[in-house]
C-alpha cells in the first residue's frame, strides 16, 4: 500500500500503547491515520481481536470498519477482524451479554425517537396536573423527551430528580415533567424495551456496580480507539472511563472546533479534559498529538476557515491548518444580495456556469445550509434550471414534490381521516379532480355523519365519502371514474400495508400510482433529482426500524413528524450523497465528515446564520432541563447571577453556531462561495450582512460585494417562479404554454397528434406494455395459508430450520449485518444501473433477496465494476427489482426479483445477482425456483413468458461466474413441490440444527452447540 505518512501522522501511527489525545483538524487524514495506527499494531504482533474501534454512527463504523479491511487485506481474508462499533453498539452487547444482572433480558428491544414520543403521548394523558401547561401537548412531549435525555446524559434516573424536590414554579412544573418521565420508564419496563438513553446509563450501573464485569470486558482488549470523541456526552465519557480508564491504551480522536452537537448533549470539556479523565497508569496526564496538515482544502479556503477560529479563540494561542505544499489556493467569494430570491437565482446561475464552463460536475458541487427551512427556494432555482438536485437532509426531503406525494399516500393509509393528504392525491396529476368535484362529497357527509350520530360539525373524513360513492349524486361522470379508480387503489394499499414491510408498501405505491413511471417521463435533469430523492426516502422508510422487530407505518409517520423539526437523531448523521451526478443540498450538520470541490454557503445575514434563537439551557426558567446542581457537568459557572448567566449561555450558543460554520467552510476544496441577502423570510426589517462574513473579511484578497448596498421596500413575495415546463411529454414545453397554444388555436392538440402520429401510436403502445406489465394483486389471505414467508427465509430453512427458526419464528438478537448491508449497496447500484441511472450510494437491510452467497469476498474488484463489465450491464431489463408474492397451497412466499431480462419475444432470463462468490451452496435453488413459480404463476406479468431461463450470476472474485437452469415444465414442478415441502417445514414444530459451511457466516453459532461443535473442528 502507497501511504507515506506526515511526520506528525508518523508519531501518531506509533505512538507506544499509552493513553493519547489527537487532536484532528478539519481534513487532516484523521481516519487514514487511525487505520494506521491500528494496522502498525497489528503487524506488531497485536491479535486484531484485541482492538476496538469505537465511533458514533453506525455509517462512521462501517466505513472505518472498511477502511481497516482494506489495510488488513489479508486478515481480513482469513475472517479475522477489528472490532468496530458504535458508542451506543458497545453499551448494548454488554448489556446483551451481563445485563440480566440488573435486570435486562438478553431481547431486550431498543426503540427509536418515534416510538419514544408515542410512549410519552401515553404517559401524559395518564397523569393529572396542576402546573403544567398542556394546551399543546406536542410542545410537552418535547419537553419531557427534552428532560428525559438529559436525565440519561447525567446519568439520573425521573426519581431521583423527584427526590430533590423544589417549590418554586419552574421547579413545581420540572417535577410534573418527571412524572410524565417515570411514566414512561414504567411503560418501558412494562413492554421490555429500552431507549437509547436507558442503553448508556444502565450499562454505566452495570459496570460501576459489577467491577468484576468491567474488567472482564477490559480484559478482552489491548487496545481501543474512540473516534469522534468530541460528541460524546458525559454519561458515554463516564461509561468509557469505567472500562477503558487507569492507564489502559485509549486513544481518543476529536476536533474541538467541530463539536456541534453541544445542543443535544455532546460535551465541549469531554475532548478537552480527555488527559486527565484518561491519564497513565501512574496519574500524569495522557499525551497529546496534532494532525495539523489539511489535505483538503487550498490556502484561501484555509485563510477563511483560520478567520473563524479566530472569533472562536480571541487572544488565545491555537495551531493554524497548513495546507499541503501542493495544493492550489482556491479562491472564496462572498456576495451579499437584496433579497433571498436574488441570492438563490444566482447561486443557481453561477453553479450552472461552473457546469458548463468549468466543467466542474453536479456532485463535485454542494449548497450547506444552516437550517433545513432555508433549502426551498435554492432548490426551486436549480430545479428551474433543470439542474439535478440532491437533497441530503432528510427535512428538506419531505418539501421535494414526490416524495411529498408519496407521504401523503402514507398518510392517507394510515390516517384516513387526514383530507388534506388525501386532497393532494386527489387534485394532483394523477387524478386531476377539482374542488368542484369534491363538493357532492362534502355535501353528503354533513348529514350522514349526523345520521351516524357523529358530530357533524367535526366534519367527516372524505374517504368514507369515496367508498359510499354509489349513494352520492351529481358528480359529473368523469370524476366518478376517477374517484372508483382511486378507491380501488386505496382499498388495494390498505390491504398491503398489513403484511407489508413499509418500503414494500412504498414502493408499490411508486408502482402501481404511476408515479415511477410519470418520473422516467421527464426531463433528464428532473427526473434524476426525483428518482434520487424518492430512493432517499425508501432508504429512510427501510432504515428506520428498532433494533428488531418491524416498524409500522404509524410510527414512521411520527417519526418523519421529527424529523421535519431536525430534532431525530438520523438528521444528525453525516448524510450518504454524492455517486449520482446532482449538486447536494443538505445542512451543515449532514455535511460533516464530507467534502466537495465547491461548496456554497447561503443565508449568512446577521441572525440567520450565526442563528440568534432557539432556547437556552437555562434550567432556572426552563423546566425541561435538570438543574446545573445534579449534572456531571454544566454548561455556564452556576454561581452567576440571572443576567451573567444568560448572558454566558448565549456565549455558548454562539460559539457552537460559529463552529457550525467552520465546519461548513472546511468543506470545500477548491472553491468556496458565501451569500446572504437583506430580506428573508417572513422578517419585517431588512439585515445586514452576517458577522460571518464580517471576519472571513478579514483574511487576506477576501471582500464583500454588497450587491445591494440598499435594502429597500420588502418585496411582496419571496419565491422562485418556475421556468421549467410541466414533466409531460404530450407537452414538451411545459402546461402553461399548451394552454396558450390551445387559447390561440383550438386545433392545436389535435395537431400535436396529427404531427406525428408514430409517437402518438409509440406512446399508446409503451403504455400497453406498462399495463400488460402490471402484476396481479396477491391472492388473498386464506385461513389455512399459515405460512407467510420470505424468499431468504426459505433458502435459510433449506440450509438450516434451527437457523430459520432464530431468524424468523423466535427471533434470536443478531450482530450487525456490514457485510450484507454491503451486499445490500451492490444491489442497490445495480437497480439504479438497471433502471437507467447511475448508482445512489446508499445502503439498506433486507431490502433485497440478499443471502449469503451476497457476502463479498473481502478483496479484489468491486462487484460492481464485474457487474458493469458483463453482459447484463448494457442489456435492458423488463423488469427490475419487481416485488413478488406468491400463494401456494401450504403458504405464501414473498420476495424481490433483480432483474428480468428478454432477449427474445416470450422468452425470459430471471437473473439474481450476487456479490459474492459462488461457494456451491445446495439451498440457494430454492430462490430461483420461488422466481420460476412466480413467473409462470403470474406474479409478474398477467402474460406469463412462454420459456424461462433462470440464473445466478455471481459478480465475487472479479470474475462473473453464470450458473444457468432452462425452467422447462418439469423442472418448474419439481420447484413448486420442493417449495411447498419447505413451507410445510417452516411451520414447524421441528427445526433441526444442521451444521454446515454455512455455520461459519451464522450469527447464532454462539447459541448453538451443533454449529459450534462443527466449526470447532
Ligand atoms: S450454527 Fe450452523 S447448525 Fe447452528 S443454527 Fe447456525 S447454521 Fe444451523
Amino acid at each position: 500500500m502507497n501511504f507515506v505518512p506526515t511526520p506528525e501522522q508518523k508519531a501518531i501511527i506509533g505512538y507506544p500503547l499509552r493513553p493519547l489525545r489527537v487532536i484532528a483538524g478539519a481534513g487532516t487524514g484523521k481516519t487514514t491515520t487511525i487505520v494506521h495506527r491500528l494496522a502498525h499494531l497489528v503487524e506488531g504482533g497485536l491479535s486484531p481481536e484485541r482492538a476496538i474501534g469505537i465511533t458514533f454512527t453506525n455509517k462512521a463504523a462501517d466505513e472505518l470498519a472498511g477502511r481497516l479491511r482494506e489495510v488488513l487485506s489479508l486478515l481480513a481474508e482469513s475472517g479475522r477482524e477489528v472490532e468496530v462499533t458504535t458508542y451506543h453498539g458497545f453499551a448494548y452487547s454488554i448489556l446483551q451479554e451481563f445485563g440480566a444482572i440488573i435486570g435486562v433480558e438478553r431481547d431486550t428491544e431498543v426503540v427509536g425517537p418515534g416510538y419514544v414520543r408515542q410512549l410519552f403521548h401515553e404517559a401524559i394523558a395518564t397523569g393529572s396536573y396542576e402546573v403544567l401547561d398542556l394546551t399543546w401537548i406536542p410542545a410537552r412531549v418535547d419537553a419531557a423527551v427534552d428532560l428525559s435525555g438529559q436525565l440519561a446524559r447525567n446519568l439520573l434516573t425521573a426519581s431521583e430528580l423527584i427526590a430533590k424536590g423544589g417549590d418554586d414554579d419552574v421547579s413545581l412544573q420540572r417535577l410534573e415533567l418527571a412524572g410524565i418521565v417515570q411514566r414512561y420508564d414504567a411503560a418501558k419496563r412494562e413492554l421490555g424495551v429500552l431507549d437509547y438513553g436507558d442503553l448508556i446509563r444502565l450499562t454505566h450501573q452495570l459496570l460501576t456496580g459489577h467491577l468484576e464485569i468491567a474488567s472482564r470486558v477490559r480484559q478482552r482488549y489491548e487496545v481501543a480507539l474512540l473516534d469522534e470523541y468530541q460528541d460524546t456526552d458525559p454519561a458515554q465519557r463516564e461509561l468509557l472511563r469505567a472500562v477503558f480508564g487507569d492507564g489502559f491504551p485509549v486513544t481518543a480522536v476529536g476536533d474541538t472546533d467541530q463539536t456541534i452537537y453541544e445542543w443535544r448533549g455532546a460535551s465541549i470539556t469531554n475532548f478537552d479534559d480527555f488527559p486527565v479523565h484518561f491519564p497513565e497508569q501512574d496519574g500524569t496526564p495522557a499525551t497529546t498529538l496534532s494532525l495539523t496538515e489539511n489535505r483538503r482544502s487550498g490556502s484561501a479556503i484555509l485563510a477563511a476557515a483560520h478567520e473563524l477560529r479566530v472569533e472562536l479563540y480571541g487572544d488565545a494561542q491555537f495551531a493554524p491548518l497548513r495546507p499541503i505544499a501542493t495544493a492550489p489556493p482556491g479562491s472564496v467569494a462572498a456576495e451579499f444580495f437584496r433579497t433571498t430570491v436574488a441570492e438563490a437565482d444566482w447561486i443557481a446561475e453561477e453553479i450552472v456556469r461552473l457546469h458548463e464552463e468549468e466543467h466542474v460536475a453536479w456532485n463535485e458541487m454542494a449548497v450547506i445550509f444552516r437550517k433545513n427551512n432555508d433549502m426551498g427556494l435554492v432548490r426551486d432555482a436549480l430545479q428551474a434550471l433543470d439542474v439535478p438536485v440532491e437533497v441530503g437532509s432528510l427535512g428538506g426531503l419531505l418539501d421535494l414534490p414526490e416524495v411529498a406525494d408519496l407521504h401523503a399516500w402514507l398518510r392517507t393509509i394510515d390516517r384516513p381521516g387526514d383530507s388534506i393528504a388525501l386532497a393532494r392525491i386527489l387534485l394532483g396529476p394523477a387524478y386531476r379532480l377539482g374542488l368542484r368535484d369534491l363538493a357532492p362529497l362534502s355535501r353528503w357527509i354533513r348529514p350522514n355523519r349526523a345520521l351516524l350520530g357523529d358530530d357533524p360539525d367535526l366534519g367527516w373524513p372524505l374517504v368514507e365519502a369515496i367508498d359510499q360513492l354509489e349513494e352520492i349524486d351529481g358528480i359529473r361522470p368523469e370524476a366518478r371514474s376517477r374517484l372508483v379508480s382511486f378507491r380501488k387503489l386505496y382499498r388495494r394499499f390498505l390491504e398491503l400495508a398489513q403484511g407489508s414491510s413499509l418500503v414494500d408498501l412504498c414502493r408499490r405505491i411508486l408502482d402501481e400510482t404511476g408515479m415511477w413511471n410519470e418520473v422516467e417521463a421527464r426531463d433528464p435533469g428532473s427526473a434524476l433529482t426525483a428518482r434520487v430523492n424518492l430512493f432517499r426516502f425508501l432508504d429512510l422508510a427501510e432504515e428506520w426500524s428498532p433494533l428488531r422487530g418491524r416498524p409500522t407505518l404509524q410510527a414512521f409517520l411520527a417519526y418523519l413528524e421529527l424529523i421535519v423539526d431536525e430534532r431525530s437523531a438520523a438528521e444528525l448523521d453525516t448524510a450518504n450523497v454524492g455517486s449520482e451526478d446532482a449538486v447536494v443540498l443538505l445542512t451543515a450538520h449532514r455535511a460533516k465528515g464530507l467534502e466537495w470541490d465547491t461548496v456554497f454557503i447561503p443565508t449568512l445575514a446577521k441572525g440567520v446564520f450565526p442563528f440568534d434563537r432557539g432556547t437556552l439551557d437555562d434550567p432556572v426558567s426552563k423546566a425541561r432541563f435538570v438543574p446545573y446542581g445534579l449534572r456531571l457537568e454544566a454548561p455556564v459557572d452556576p454561581e452567576l447571577d440571572d443576567d451573567e448567566r444568560q448572558v454566558a449561555l448565549r456565549t455558548v450558543r454562539d460559539r457552537q453556531e460559529w463552529r457550525t460554520a467552520y465546519v461548513a467552510v472546511t468543506r470545500a476544496k477548491r472553491r468556496l462561495y458565501l451569500t446572504g441577502a437583506h430580506w428573508y423570510g417572513t422578517a419585517q426589517r431588512p439585515k445586514p450582512p452576517s458577522p460571518i462574513l464580517d471576519a472571513v473579511g478579514r483574511a487576506p484578497g477576501i471582500t464583500l460585494n454588497v450587491r445591494a448596498a440598499d435594502p429597500g421596500e420588502r418585496p411582496a413575495t419571496l419565491s422562485i417562479v418556475p421556468a421549467a415546463g410541466a414533466p409531460d411529454p404530450l407537452f414538451p414545453t411545459g402546461w402553461e404554454n399548451a394552454l396558450r397554444a390551445t387559447l390561440a388555436d383550438t386545433g392545436w392538440p389535435e395537431s400535436l397528434v396529427g404531427a406525428d402520429p408514430t409517437s402518438y401510436d409509440a406512446a399508446v403502445d409503451q403504455i400497453r406494455m406498462i399495463l400488460d406489465d402490471m402484476p396481479e394483486p396477491p391472492p388473498p389471505r386464506s385461513e389455512e395459508t399459515g405460512v407467510d414467508t420470505s424468499v431468504t427465509g426459505l433458502v435459510t430453512l433449506a440450509q438450516c430450520p434451527q437457523r430459520f427458526y432464530w431468524s424468523e419464528v423466535e427471533p434470536l438478537p443478531r450482530r450487525q449485518a456490514a457485510a450484507m448491508r454491503r451486499g445490500v449497496k451492490v444491489h442497490r447500484r445495480i437497480e439504479l444501473h438497471g433502471r437507467g441511472e447511475m448508482p445512489l450510494d446508499e445502503i439498506s437491510d433486507d431490502l433485497y433477496d440478499v443471502t449469503d452467497s451476497d457476502e463479498p469476498p473481502g478483496n479484489g474488484p468491486d462487484p460492481y465494476s464485474v457487474y458493469l463489465a458483463s453482459r447484463f450491464a448494457d442489456a435492458r431489463p423488463r423488469f427490475v427489482e419487481t416485488p413478488i408474492d406468491i400463494g401456494l397451497s401450504s403458504g405464501r412466499i414473498r420476495g424481490r426479483i433483480d432483474a428480468v431480462y428478454e432477449p427474445h419475444p416470450g422468452v425470459w432470463e430471471i437473473v439474481d445477482f450476487k456479490s459474492g462468490r459462488n461457494r456451491g451452496n445446495p439451498a440457494a435453488i430454492v430462490q430461483l425456483e420461488a422466481y420460476g413459480v412466480a413467473a409462470i404463476d403470474k406474479a409478474l406479468s398477467p402474460e406469463p413468458p412462454q420459456a424461462i431461463r433462470v440464473t445466478f450470476a455471481y459478480l465475487g472474485g472479479g470474475d462473473l461466474e453464470e450458473v444457468t437452469v432452462a425452467a422447462d415444465a418439469s423442472w418448474l414442478a419439481t420447484a413448486r413441490r420442493h417449495l411447498e415441502a419447505l413451507l410445510g417445514q417452516a411451520a414447524g414444530p421441528e427445526y433441526p440444527q444442521t451444521p454446515s459451511q454455512a455455520c461459519y457466516s451464522c450469527d447464532f453459532i454462539k447459541f448453538c452447540p451443533a454449529g459450534s461443535a462443527f466449526t470447532a473442528h
